[in-house]
């Protein structure tokens, strides 16, 4: 969805609100709406490393909802990876994607003896283990999954030269989208061909110590909530989207297709006319040969399977851009989401509500005073400052729900319980034409850890 349907849809749901019976909103209670917003939150305590602690949610719109989110952390090194994959045409590409990807970057991170154990090892250690994920793999699905990875670590064991950890992520999206596109062409059955006209999008977070990686593909976004020393909360986004949002992109889509073909590369927005994101998992109708999709997929999908204007494939990709950062102490949390956050609110307000959410929700614990010998003084100031902190108390004590209740509720003149209702209380066949599934990592770190590790 663009940020101008956005704005369309907004401007429908305040006419909506404006004269109730507009879409026929069923009247949902503060109560109902409280529990709708928190029906799948989770707060997970880690305590490991630069890690303090994660609040997550996922507000669906599509039935049953598309994205996924993924915790994994590394069984055999430190770190850990978190990500958010938001799937179309389905939601199994982002399944498959946020299952297997993990296990690849763990193997990408792996030192080479590590690495060299793992790859002549008869029974494998287990690579990674899940912190937070719904789902399985199938046994089609696992049993390619393993002989892949098996096929990855020993490419990058007996590689001439040592790669950074850069481009391992780089190589891994590539690789695990490749992997898949023969998988199904191997296979060819239902399972394997249903999923090929399916893709998805996915901003994944590898952190350990101080170091934290980015990898993206598509248009989900990381941002860093940073505090500086005048108190003030600044968001650095970490990714650029790959839409048509941004110039970059389409000049790179453009460039790489005849020059006959720049009017039809990207239309409406889109790419072919039909695909939004510019870079994904799957969607092998955007990757495959023509012969191919006429030979696999035409027999299912009939003619429409082809898209228009397809002369030379790919206009695809799943290769990611891939940022590294060290974290410094000022650096307090990020923000991994899917674009249904990006597209109700900017990078610089989440930030703020973020930050706005750990001020305020320190004011939830009894006021406690330092151990430290401290003045008359300083306790008068620290009184004043958690006095103007209790105005800021959230309504929520999860900040991926926090910010999910002011990317639906907020006005100008603060949350509107009446604006909340009606996205809320959309019919869900509805829903999907107002607002796109949302779901949120919320990442705390510990400044202390940071602090020391920088030394
Ligand atoms: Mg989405």
């Amino acid at each position: 969805m663009t940020r101008e349907m956005v704005k369309r849809i907004s401007g429908c749901v305040n006419v909506a609100l404006r004269n109730r019976s507009g879409f026929g909103v069923p009247k949902l209670g503060p109560p109902e709406v409280t529990h709708i917003l928190r029906k799948n939150e989770s707060h997970l305590e880690v305590n490991e490393g630069p890690v303090h602690g994660l609040d997550l949610n996922q507000l669906p719109s599509n039935n049953p909802i598309e994205d996924r989110l993924m915790i994994a952390r590394n069984k055999l090194t430190t770190g850990a990876t978190f990500g958010v994959f938001d799937g179309h045409g389905g939601s199994k590409m982002a399944q498959i994607i946020s299952q297997r990807l993990p296990h690849y970057i763990a193997l990408s991170v792996l030192p080479p003896k590590l690495l060299e154990t793992y790859v002549k090892s008869e029974q494998k250690p287990v690579l990674v283990e899940r912190v937070f994920s719904l789902d399985n793999l199938s046994e089609w699905q696992y049993n390619c999954h393993m002989s892949s990875l098996q096929k990855f670590g020993e490419e990058i064991l007996n590689s001439s030269v040592r790669s950074t950890t850069k481009e391992l992520l780089d190589k891994g999206f590539e690789y695990l989208d490749n992997e898949i596109s023969e998988e199904i062409l191997n296979t060819k059955t239902d399972e394997a061909l249903q999923l090929a006209v399916q893709g998805c999008v996915a901003c994944v977070s590898h952190i350990t110590d101080q170091h934290l990686y980015v990898a993206s593909t598509g248009d989900c976004r990381a941002v860093l909530g940073i505090l500086d020393d005048s108190g003030k909360w600044l968001a650095r986004p970490l990714n650029k989207e790959h839409s048509t949002e941004n110039v970059e992109e389409i000049t790179r889509v453009i460039s790489e297709h005849p020059k006959n073909e720049q009017n039809t590369v990207i239309r409406a927005e889109r790419l072919l006319g039909s695909l939004a994101p510019l870079r994904a998992f799957g969607d092998f109708t955007f990757k495959w040969e023509k012969a191919t999709i006429e030979q696999h997929l035409v027999p299912l999908y009939g003619d429409r399977v082809i898209q228009q204007n397809y002369h030379t494939p790919p206009y695809l990709t799943a290769r990611p851009d891939i940022v590294h950062h060290i974290l410094s102490p000022r650096d307090k949390f990020m923000v991994l989401a899917s674009d249904g956050l990006w597209e109700m609110l900017g990078s610089q307000k989440v930030v703020q509500y973020v930050g706005q959410f750990m001020q305020g929700i320190q004011t939830l614990d009894l006021f406690r005073l330092p151990k430290a010998q401290i003045t008359l003084g300083e306790v008068q100031s620290m009184l004043k400052q958690r006095k103007q902190d209790l105005t800021q108390k959230p309504v929520d004590t999860n900040a991926a729900t926090h910010l999910i209740r002011n990317a639906l509720g907020r006005s100008e003149y603060g949350i509107e319980h009446t604006k909340l209702a009606a996205y809320l209380g959309l019919p869900a066949k509805l829903a999907r034409s107002y607002r796109d599934d949302i779901s949120i990592i919320v990442i705390f770190f510990n400044s202390d850890f940071v602090a020391n590790r920088n030394l």
